[in-house]
C-alpha cells in the first residue's frame, strides 16, 4: 500500500458520502416515491455519461492527434490545454496528461487509493475502475488483469502501470488501429473506446468490410 500511496490532498476522497450524495440521493428517493422517477431511468442517464457522452470528448482528441501531428505534439506537452482547445476543460481536468500508447510501450491507467479520473475527455469512471480488486491488483499483475479484459500484450511490449492522484490524471492515447488508414477524422473518433483510453484494451483492427 505504501509503496503507490499518493498524497490526495483534499477530502474529496473520503469513502463517506459527501453533501451532494446526500443531497442526490435524497432528491432520487421522493422523486421515486412522487412517481416521476421510475425504472431504472437513472441508471441508464448514468450509464450514457459513463460509456458513450463522456468518452467521446477523449475520441475526438485521440482521433485528431491520430491525423494531426502537431496536435498530437500538443496533446503530449499539455494534454489539459489540448482537449481544452476542443472546448473539453471543467472538473477534475486541471492537469491532465495524455500518454501515448506505442509497439513498445503499453501504458494503464489507475487510481490505486480512490477513483481518480479525468473527467473533462473520459466522463464518469465505471464502476471496476473505482473498486478495490481492479486498483489493487493492476499494480501487481498488470498482464493479468489485461487478460481478463481479452488484452494480450506481446513480451516485447512494456506494461507501465501509471498512478493517477488529484495533481495528475492520466489518459491513453491508444495505438491507431490497423486498416484505419482511410478514415476521417470523424470516422477515427467513433472506433475509439472509453477502455482504450484508460489502456485496459486495445482498438480492434478495421476490417476491409467495414472501412
Ligand atoms: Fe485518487
Amino acid at each position: 500500500m505504501n509503496v503507490h500511496s499518493h498524497d490526495h490532498g483534499d477530502g474529496h476522497h473520503t469513502h463517506d458520502l459527501s453533501e451532494g450524495e446526500v443531497r442526490a440521493r435524497a432528491l432520487e428517493s421522493l422523486l421515486r416515491e412522487k412517481g416521476v422517477l421510475q425504472g431504472p431511468i437513472i441508471d441508464e442517464i448514468i450509464d450514457m455519461y459513463t460509456n458513450d457522452i463522456g468518452p467521446m470528448n477523449g475520441a475526438k482528441a485521440v482521433a485528431k492527434a491520430w491525423v494531426d501531428p502537431e496536435y498530437k505534439q500538443r496533446l503530449l506537452a499539455n494534454a489539459t490545454e489540448a482537449v481544452r482547445e476542443l472546448g473539453f476543460s471543467g472538473m477534475e481536468g486541471e492537469n491532465l496528461r495524455a500518454v501515448e500508447n506505442t509497439d513498445k510501450q503499453h501504458h494503464v491507467i489507475v487510481c490505486t487509493l480512490c477513483s481518480c479520473y479525468p473527467w473533462p475527455v473520459l466522463g464518469l469512471p465505471p464502476r471496476w475502475y473505482k473498486d478495490t480488486p481492479y486498483r489493487s491488483r493492476v499494480v501487481r499483475e498488470p498482464r493479468k488483469v489485461l487478460a481478463e479484459f481479452g488484452t494480450t500484450i506481446g513480451d516485447e511490449v512494456d506494461v507501465k502501470v501509471l498512478d493517477s492522484n488529484v495533481e495528475v490524471r492520466y489518459f491513453v492515447l491508444p495505438k491507431r488501429p490497423a486498416g484505419s488508414e482511410g478514415l476521417s477524422e470523424d470516422e477515427l473518433a467513433k472506433l475509439v473506446t472509453r477502455d482504450s483510453m484508460v489502456g485496459v484494451t486495445v482498438l480492434a483492427p478495421v476490417s476491409k468490410a467495414a472501412a
